[in-house]
């Protein structure tokens, strides 16, 4: 009844029923154990669907639940995943937290035969976190990224509580880490970490490059701007660009002001 697909050595995916022009097929909820664990490590129970958490609880018993960042797709099945399998749930956000622990930049987190070290990398949203996953127990060195990378096409910076500024240092930082697997919020895995940040960098850099362009040519509002600048993109994806365009203005003027 499961549809866990084992991606790496320790780590399997339970596709979440929430498709969408943001969600893509839906939420990835991660499952990551070593092999001949029994207890496994959940990465975003995803929306409160008891179906979906059915599924994730009965791959368990779950030692704990991590939260990528708060956005509902990810986070809104989290209490009741904890009511079926008594695990606590950590996030960078406390009102996302269920138990005493919080998570944040340089944590390790040990549980499952696996560790886990936590990268702070805020920009979709503030919260937003993303965990290196070793190579340890024959797995293939990963990162789990929750939206800070997507498996196809790119993300939001969701102005005003995620930053360009802090996205662009986020996707610098995941370029570093170079050959490591991407396990993505949504969408499918990807071989390469490093190349994936560096594509997103550039994109970054053209969005940005457009924009100005755009202001430039005599665009005054941030709905001018998407309508010139995302021209090439679905009209289902505007609102999002609205929000990644206040994003980018808000960088511009920051760099201009020099504050
Ligand atoms: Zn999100």
């Amino acid at each position: 009844m499961t549809g866990l697909r084992q991606v790496t050595g320790t780590a399997g995916v339970l596709l979440a029923p929430n498709p969408g022009p943001m969600t893509l097929e839906g939420t990835n909820t991660w499952v990551l154990r070593a092999p001949g664990e029994d207890s496994c490590v959940v990465v975003d129970p995803g929306p409160l669907d008891e179906g979906h958490l059915a599924d994730v609880a009965a791959a368990g018993p779950v030692a704990v639940v991590l939260l990528t960042h708060g956005h509902a797709d990810h986070s809104a099945g989290a209490r009741r995943l904890a009511e079926l399998t008594g695990a606590p749930v950590r996030a960078l956000d406390s009102a996302h937290r269920l138990g005493e622990q919080g998570l944040g930049e340089g944590d390790v987190v040990a549980a499952a035969g696996l560790e886990l070290r936590v990268l702070a990398t805020p920009g979709h949203s503030a919260d937003s976190l993303s965990f290196v996953l070793g190579g340890q127990h024959g797995g293939d060195a990963a990162v789990l990224t929750g939206d800070t990378i997507l498996g196809r096409g790119t993300s939001v910076v969701v102005h005003p509580d995620g930053l360009l500024g802090d996205y662009l240092d986020s996707l610098r930082r995941l370029r570093e880490l170079g050959e490591l697997i991407v396990l993505p919020g949504h969408g499918p895995e990807l071989p390469n970490a490093g190349v994936v940040a560096e594509h997103y960098l550039h994109h970054r850099q053209a969005r940005l490059e457009q924009v100005r362009e755009a202001l430039a040519a005599g665009a005054s509002t941030p709905e001018q701007v998407v309508a010139s600048v995302y021209a090439d993109v679905d009209r289902s994806l505007w609102p999002a660009a609205l929000l990644s365009v206040r994003a980018q203005l808000a960088y511009l003027t920051h760099q201009r002001s020099g504050t």
